[in-house]
């Protein structure tokens, strides 16, 4: 969600440090110049053993072991990550962007306790970052909701939910998670082993906690979650819903957090289960869309009728890809994205065609 920000601060975080290793110009630095490059380029593999190779060689150097960690996340390797910026605030307790990382992981993953200990660590050490006591406070009131929450346990996914009132439609959410489970697991060939959470609020809880724009019909940051509490959902729109964030969900298996937004959208869209018809309509009266490659930001800052066709041009890519290619083509994608592939050289390598031959084409 957030990670656009936050990337460009790290950024920021790691030019500044290397800057100050110029006048050395060891090995180390030089890697460490390599890796931030590189992560600019959103070439996390190349980034990861870059920084990797710096650490060897410089295994006190706190922001060697921070520009491995925000690589590792990228790529969803969690554990690697956590363990590199956990290491970077043993060497550094004052680095600040490695603490806000590691929280954000911890969140990501479920564990909010902890994400909220190592935030007011974070802010006990540096005062002047108010966002961060935001984010906390926000996070303490979900913590205490949570605490409150009662679960259905399926196969595949946790389902939580708070009143009781509400209990038969996480049973019926869960049972249709688990239809889309074997459903969209036999399009692409892809079934997670690893259960998934999902979340029911109301909207009013669902604003609090993840601050995204009153358009949106669910979020998956980690965890699935939908602002149905309360309410009485139409079959269908419940079954698109789920079936939208549950492909999120399979992409994050596949391709971390490394996939852009116009494929994870297209795909969670064409796999609907009401097809992608519908979700193109908007196309018809729209401007020419931009380049696909100004699409790999997450659509949540677009206004309503900007997502809309973002959303529509993201359906019609996908469904194109998957007409020419298969839909086993997209898993290999995502599965070299996740392995640290850079995107133009992983599409061209599957989808047999330079990515921005395809993107160009794919605006009208
Ligand atoms: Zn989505």
């Amino acid at each position: 969600m957030r990670l656009a920000i936050f990337l460009a601060l790290t950024l920021l975080t790691a030019a500044t440090s290397v800057a100050a290793d110029v006048g050395k110009d060891n090995d180390a630095s030089a890697l460490a110049r390599k890796g931030t490059a590189a992560i600019e380029q959103r070439r996390f593999g190349d980034a990861l053993d870059a920084f990797t190779r710096a650490m060897a060689l410089e295994p006190e150097d706190a922001s060697f072991c921070f520009g491995a960690g925000v690589a590792a996340f990228m790529l969803g390797q969690d554990d690697v990550a956590q363990s590199r910026f956990e290491r970077a605030l043993t060497l550094n307790p004052d680095y600040l962007e490695a603490a806000v990382w590691l929280g954000d992981l911890h969140y990501r993953a479920g564990r909010v306790s902890e994400a909220i200990a190592i935030y007011k660590m974070a802010t006990r050490r540096d005062a002047r970052r108010s966002d961060l006591e935001a984010q906390l406070a926000t996070w303490s009131k979900e913590q205490e909701l949570h605490d409150r929450f009662r679960e259905v346990r399926t196969e595949h996914f946790s389902t939580f939910f708070e009143s009781l009132s509400d209990e038969p439609l996480a049973q019926e959410a869960a049972e249709r998670l688990e239809h889309a489970y074997s459903r969209v697991g036999a399009t692409l060939g892809v079934y997670p082993s690893e259960r998934v959470t999902v979340v029911l609020y109301t909207r009013e809880q669902f604003s609090a906690i993840t601050r995204l724009a009153s358009w949106s019909a669910a979020a998956y940051d980690g965890r699935i979650r939908l602002p149905i509490a309360g309410t009485s959902q139409p079959r269908e729109e419940l079954d698109r819903i789920l079936s939208h964030e549950f492909v999120h969900a399979v992409v994050a298996t596949l391709a971390g957090r490394t996939a852009p937004a116009w494929l994870n959208e297209g795909l969670a869209t064409v796999l609907e289960p009401a097809g992608s018809e519908d979700a193109e309509a908007p196309l018809a009266h729209a401007r020419a869309q931009p380049d696909l490659s100004k699409r790999h930001q997450p659509f949540v800052d677009l206004s309503k009728g900007d997502a809309e066709t973002a959303y529509a041009s993201a359906a019609r890519a996908v469904r194109r890809l998957i007409e020419q290619r298969g839909a086993s083509a997209i898993v290999a994608l995502l599965q070299d994205l996740g392995h640290g592939t850079p995107f133009a050289s992983a599409f061209q390598h599957r989808i047999e065609m330079p990515y921005a031959d395809f993107a160009a084409l794919a605006r009208n």
